[in-house]
């Protein structure tokens, strides 16, 4: 399995616009973060993206990605959905709809927000067009590959993360349930949200993250949906060795 993170960062950006702090102004090109998303290469050759956004296309050329079979939305916010109307290039690929995923809040607010690429009306290649499955915490398929969601809490909503094989992707949550722990077991790599390192409503901060980590055991963790109050190779100096924080580009062979 190949995973390649293509954006790891919180909805801002880093930098930040404006923003002239020592990250923001860093030259280390694993400070500059788009927004958090991942795509999945599984061992049965089908190609998932994690969440779609806004800066989706820029990501995949720059990756030099042209394959997704389905998208798996964590949940709704526009730093994870903003990109859907490039979804387009992959209805033109498939020659038809794009099968994506993602829990019944995450269903209603892209119907609402992008009603036109629910629109079932025949393709002409203007629009996306979504076929959209709600999930829960049962397994499902995606061609071959069995994706065994995560439900997780995200400030006063739900996320969803996503396990497929020893692989886990668990971006924004403050807090996982005891029964998704149960499906974290085993794992060849987790990725967790990590915000900064002062607690936060919505998203796990550092120590919490690191504290998963020492509870789940994963052969290797990373850190994504990175602010930038982390740099990344202070950061990394005092998590590592098992624990990184992950960057826009990193490749992960499993
Ligand atoms: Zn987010
Ligand atoms: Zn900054
Ligand atoms: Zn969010």
């Amino acid at each position: 399995m190949k995973v390649v993170f293509l954006g790891t960062s919180t909805s801002y950006g880093v930098p930040v616009i404006g923003c002239r702090c020592p990250t923001c102004t860093s030259t280390d090109p694993r400070n500059k973060r788009t927004r958090a998303s991942a795509w999945v290469h599984s061992d049965d050759g089908t190609h998932v993206l994690i969440d779609s956004g806004p800066e989706m296309r820029l990501q995949l050329l720059r990756e030099g990605i042209t394959q997704v079979d389905s998208v798996l939305y964590t949940h709704h916010h526009a730093d994870h959905t903003a990109g859907i109307d490039d979804l387009k290039a992959f209805n033109a690929r498939l020659g038809g709809i794009l099968p994506c995923f993602g829990d019944a809040d995450t269903g209603v607010s892209l119907r609402q927000r992008f009603a036109y690429a629910f629109a079932g009306t025949p393709w002409v290649g203007l629009i996306p067009h979504i076929g959209f499955t709600i999930v829960d915490a049962q397994p499902f398929y995606v061609g071959k590959t069995c994706v065994q969601p995560i439900p997780m809490r995200h400030g006063n909503i739900r996320s969803t993360g996503y396990r497929i094989g020893g692989f886990a992707y668990l971006t924004d949550t403050s807090g996982i349930p005891s029964g998704s722990k149960a499906l974290l077991q085993d794992l060849d790599a987790l990725v967790l949200d990590a915000l900064r390192w002062e607690p936060h409503p919505t998203h796990l901060s550092v120590p919490e993250a690191l504290a998963l980590v020492d509870e789940l055991q994963p052969r290797k963790a990373f850190l994504t949906h990175v602010s930038h109050t982390l740099e990344h190779e202070t950061t990394n100096q005092k998590i590592g060795p098992r624990t990184e924080v992950a960057y826009d580009g990193l490749t992960l062979e499993l």
